[in-house]
């Protein structure tokens, strides 16, 4: 397996690389960790003429607290996210979330840019950023924008990225949430992609349910939000009988298909489960 030949660059800020990709055009790929990129290219999937790097973009690894929100570099890797003083203070779950992706060698070098602007349905963070009401700032030649994370995707592997933008960061905005987290079942203990997996959020006041936000991975082409489970759940008082509802409404929303790591049927049934599991985790424990 060889990477076949490309040319390289390795700008040293964002308007560099911006105006790189502007003058490249569809002949670049962005290079982030490279675990996708690299591997398609040795596999023959992906032959560009161009590999931009971000590597030297040091500014785009920073997670930070600003005045009403937590800022994540896009080039914040999996073992960063996982490590962060900040997000296991305020959002434990997302933190948790990239604690069960990949091997420690993958999850050094992969980044949640690359997780998000991958587009796939099995990717493990953009659920939980979308259950945590994340937006994203994406940059170009042409300026920026700012986009909710959950009208990003709409396919399997389709984003809304144009040529020439780079995912520069993720905002989690402050909220009135009291608890999040992310349940994925895999086929191996750890480092194994999801099978099917639920993220949510939830907000509580005494045994009420005030608002909730439930996103699925691997249940879907593409990251599912499951708006009618949601619904179900809003204003009611609390108890093992309407999570059991949330969860099946979730898994008759989901449209999973047959594959070699489980059934659409086993896939379903996982997402009933770990709907319902999520829940209560969230419910019970907070942010964890
Ligand atoms: C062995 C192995 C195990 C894995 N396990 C998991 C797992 O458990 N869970 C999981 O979710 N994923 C898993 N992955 C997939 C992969 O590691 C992740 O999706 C990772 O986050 C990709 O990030 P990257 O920085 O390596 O992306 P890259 O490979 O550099 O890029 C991926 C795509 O995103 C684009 N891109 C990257 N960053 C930007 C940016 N900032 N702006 C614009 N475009 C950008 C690239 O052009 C490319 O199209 C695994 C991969 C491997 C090889």
């Amino acid at each position: 397996m060889y990477v076949p030949d490309f040319e390289y660059h390795a700008p040293k800020s964002v308007a560099e690389a911006c105006a790189i990709l502007a003058e490249l055009g569809d002949r670049a790929t962005v290079l982030a960790g490279g675990t996708d990129v690299l591997h398609k290219m040795k596999v023959g999937k992906l032959a560009p003429e161009h590999l931009v790097s971000l590597k030297h973009l040091d500014e785009l690894r920073e997670i930070r607290e600003e005045p009403g929100r937590v800022v994540i570099g896009a080039l914040a890797s999996h073992n960063q996210i996982y490590n962060s003083r900040l997000l296991q203070r305020r959002y434990l779950s997302l933190s948790m979330a990239a604690h069960t992706m990949a091997s420690n060698q993958i999850c050094n070098l992969g980044t949640v840019g690359g997780n998000i602007v991958n587009g796939v349905p099995s990717a493990d963070l953009p659920p939980i950023l979308i259950a945590l009401n994340a937006s994203i700032r994406l940059t170009s030649a042409e300026g920026e924008r700012t986009m909710p994370l959950e009208d990003f995707f709409h396919g399997s592997a389709q984003t809304r990225i144009k040529q020439g933008e780079i995912l520069t960061e993720i905002v989690i905005p402050d909220q009135a949430t009291t608890g999040s987290t992310y349940l994925k079942f895999g086929l191996r203990r750890s480092g194994a992609l999801a099978v099917a997996a639920a993220a949510v959020s939830v907000q509580v006041a005494g045994d009420t349910l005030h608002g909730v936000r439930i996103v699925l991975a691997s249940a879907a082409p593409t990251v599912l939000r499951v708006t009618g489970a949601e619904r179900s759940l809003v204003g009611r008082r609390i108890d093992d009988d309407l999570l059991a509802e949330a969860g099946y409404l979730a898994a008759k929303a989901s449209s999973p298909r047959d594959s070699i790591r489980g059934s659409a049927e086993y896939r379903r049934n996982l997402v009933e489960v770990l709907t319902k599991r999520a829940l209560r985790k969230a419910i019970d424990e907070g942010h964890a």
